[in-house]
């Protein structure tokens, strides 16, 4: 019957796996059923959507089904699939090697994942080899849909695996587990039984054990809303996320015209990215009429929502698309754009409705709606809505959002405005937020680096611009007593104003290298001095940002652009500076570099930290000096 039998090893990378699958996970091992319903059934859907269109199918006459057979005296457990098979060589690439294994610390962010939950194993397309939890040996039989010859894989999971060729195999694979003595419960009618109650009475193809069927197939989404129980809603989530806790949002969205559209969507409770395991893939199916026609899609909504688990059906769709075909297709971009902006008026609505909640969504995924802000010209006005930001008048962490801040605006306030630093904090501290506070004008806390470029793309909200606090033009209404002020003008005050041109003057020849202009602030209350920008798009942070890249690119060159040195005139070290400047022009002149650098460093922008020290420890010495 067999004949041709190689060995191969496994790639290093998957010893390790099956190592830690081995040795390691000994809880929650009714996992490995799951995984392998899971992948009898991706191989249906395949099948079922190829016979769509290909002419030539072999065994095209096998019904569509899984079925399990249990030996108690042999202790064998065997998991059967008419679906679409595996040639030799996809045997040798599916099952000797991780295909999802881009970055080096994958498996350690695996084995991390998987000893706080098993389940989590799945995520990490590496289902399969679950099967060694429990079997001692792991055959998988298998012949593809290609009509070429099938071949048995066979392995102990201990460093190397052997492949023959099989001759009589129907279309399809057989799993066939031998059971280790601890495992022998999976040879049992009602533990299996049971594990496909609890996580795979999805799986849209009859399951058979023991000759009976134990699943009952149907589309849920294409039910109607007042029709599904909660808890139909919850394993459904369950089953199509492979997850394990309940969705932290849901939504089932039918339309009939202008297109035909069942969609099922739900939030889950962790974002896998988090986790420092790359971008993980979408979440949602595309089906058409029941059949699925694009696993984890990548055209059916925008990438930034890839977050997102589910199914999207619209009976419009041609059932023979190809996945090519789905990326141009208009009615594919219409699709989506219906469900995207219904899902996003669906979390204005949930904000509204339960505001913690949705402060804790947005803690976890609210990166995502920022990628979408700063990527999806689009979206962009339904994502400003869900944007949520700390703020002078927020607690802490509980950000507001865009519409509350609108509604505390001044009467006189005609923008809205923010600053970006590392903590709430560190702003607090800072020059820039101190005439907002001593003008009770609310000012947004960009704590992120990206939230500058989010804001920046936004450019407005509602009617109102959104204006980085760090501006030299920034304008703050003054009121009508203050103007009075600034024109009343004694003699003394004349001559300060006078005093504070020449320092300014001054300033500017001893700062010619590092600043574009030095000017008196009109924003200033107590610290001396601040950088503001000049260019209305570049804030600080957003330059910080840009040069970091510069770094990692290793792109040379390119100095940040200049800033605004702004000094304030009613402060004590600026109004001795113009007397020292007098006095000791060079010392005075370290002063200013230092004065400068200071500033610099409030802004979160870099400064050469070599000849700051120097310098500082000059000044200092004078200081203790005198
Ligand atoms: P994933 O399902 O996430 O791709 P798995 O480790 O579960 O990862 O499976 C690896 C690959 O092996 C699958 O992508 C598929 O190509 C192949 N495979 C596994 N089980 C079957 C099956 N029953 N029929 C056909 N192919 C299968
Ligand atoms: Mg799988």
């Amino acid at each position: 019957m067999t004949a041709e039998k190689t060995t191969f090893e496994f790639k290093t990378e998957t010893k390790k796996l099956l190592d830690i699958v081995i040795n390691s996970l000994y809880t929650e091992r009714d996992v490995f059923v799951r995984e392998l319903i899971s992948n009898a059934a991706d191989a249906l859907e395949k099948i079922r959507h190829e016979s769509i269109t290909a002419t030539d199918v072999f065994d095209d006459d096998l019904p569509l089904e899984i079925t399990i057979e249990l030996d108690e005296e042999k202790n064998t457990l065997a998991i059967s699939d008419t679906g679409i098979g595996m040639t030799r060589e996809e045997l040798e690439n599916n099952l000797g090697t991780i295909a999802h294994s881009g970055s080096s610390s994958f498996l350690e962010d695996l084995v991390e994942a998987a000893q706080k939950d098993v389940s989590l194993i799945g995520q990490f397309g590496v289902g399969f080899y679950s099967a060694f939890m429990a079997g001692t040996t792991v055959r998988v039989q298998t012949r593809s849909w290609d009509k070429s010859e099938g071949n048995e894989w066979v392995s102990d999971g201990a460093g190397s695996y052997s492949i023959s060729e099989m001759t009589g195999l129907h279309r399809g694979t057989k799993i066939i587990i031998e059971l280790k003595d601890d495992a022998k419960d999976y040879a049992q009618q009602w533990k299996i039984s049971s594990i496909i109650k609890q996580y795979s009475s999805f799986v849209s193809f009859p399951i058979k054990l023991g000759g009976e069927l134990v699943n009952t197939v149907q589309a849920l989404w294409t039910k109607s809303r007042n029709e599904i129980t909660t808890e139909e809603y919850t394993d459904f989530y369950k089953f199509v996320a492979n997850a394990t806790t309940d969705p932290m949002y849901q939504l089932h969205f039918s339309a009939d015209a202008p297109l035909a559209i069942n969609a099922l969507l739900f939030v889950p409770t962790e974002n896998f990215e988090g986790f420092g395991f790359g971008k993980v893939e979408p979440g949602v199916n595309l089906y058409c009429q029941r059949i699925l026609i694009d696993q984890h899609s990548k055209t059916i909504l925008p990438e930034w929502l890839r977050f997102l688990k589910g199914v999207v059906d619209s009976e419009d769709l041609p059932l023979n698309i190809s996945r090519q075909a789905l990326q141009d297709n208009a009615l594919v971009a219409k699709i989506r754009k219906v469900i995207t902006k219904r899902f996003l008026k669906h979390l204005n609505e949930q904000a509204k409705k339960d505001p913690e909640k949705y402060l804790e969504f947005w803690a976890t995924f609210g990166i995502y709606l920022k990628e979408g802000a700063t990527s999806d010209y689009e979206y962009q006005k339904e994502i400003g809505k869900l944007l949520r930001f700390e703020s002078s008048k927020s607690d802490e962490g509980k950000p507001v959002s865009l519409a509350d801040y609108v509604l505390r605006m001044n009467p006189d306030q005609e923008e809205i405005y923010f600053i970006n630093g590392p903590n709430r904090a560190s702003i607090a501290a800072g020059p820039y937020v101190e005439m907002f506070k001593e003008k009770d004008i609310e000012i947004l806390y960009t704590l992120e680096p990206i939230d500058d470029f989010v804001l920046n793309h936004l450019g407005e909200f509602d009617g109102k611009k959104l204006v980085s606090a760090d501006r030299a033009d920034l304008s703050l209404a003054k009121d009508e007593k203050e103007e009075k002020d600034e024109e009343k003008t004694t003699d003394e005050e004349k001559q300060a104003g006078e005093d504070m041109d020449a320092l300014i003057k001054w300033m500017q020849e001893v700062l010619a290298d590092n600043v574009s202009e030095v000017s008196i602030s009109k924003r200033l209350v107590d610290a001396p001095a601040m950088i503001v920008n000049p260019d209305s798009y570049m804030t600080s942070s957003m330059e910080r940002i840009m040069a970091a890249n510069r770094k990692d690119q290793g792109i040379p060159g390119m100095e940040a652009s200049k800033k605004k040195l702004e000094i304030n005139p009613k402060n004590d070290l600026i109004v001795k500076l113009f007397e020292l400047q007098k006095s000791d022009v060079e010392f005075a002149a370290q002063v200013a570099h230092q004065i400068h650098d200071n500033a610099m460093i409030q802004a979160g922008l870099i400064v050469d930290p070599l000849e700051m020290v120097e310098r500082n420890y000059k000044i200092l010495t004078r200081v203790v000096q005198s």
